[in-house]
């Protein structure tokens, strides 16, 4: 059996280590699965700790991608949203920096 090169079977499953569920290890779009599409929790490779989703960020064309803090190491690591991700758990850390400016807003009125 070889290991070379980013191979990974359709047929192997992602189970998630804070939700318990089981997706396929493969997205829609056919990336390796980062993250868990229905809490967005994922498993950091280096320290095998949980990852916790803190944001999302765009890409230049236009692509989301989930930004995630290992619980274990601290690292930051980014991963592709899926087509099956949790869309309101994404929209929610997407507007969370809106929700908690450092910030008054009432200032932006009065630019
Ligand atoms: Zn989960
Ligand atoms: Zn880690």
């Amino acid at each position: 059996m070889s290991h070379s090169g980013t191979s990974f079977s359709h047929l192997s499953t992602f189970t998630c280590i804070r939700c318990g569920l089981t997706a396929s290890a493969a997205t829609p779009s056919a990336q390796r699965r980062t993250h868990c599409p229905n809490c967005l929790a994922g498993r950091h490779g280096r320290c095998d700790a949980r990852t916790h989703p803190i944001a999302v960020a765009v890409q230049r064309d236009g692509a989301w991608m989930l930004i995630h803090r290992c619980t274990g190491c601290d690292r930051l690591e980014a991963g592709p949203v899926a087509s099956d991700d949790n869309q309101l758990l994404l929209i929610r850390i997407a507007v969370k920096p809106l929700a908690q400016p450092p910030f008054p807003l009432e200032h932006l009125a009065q630019i």
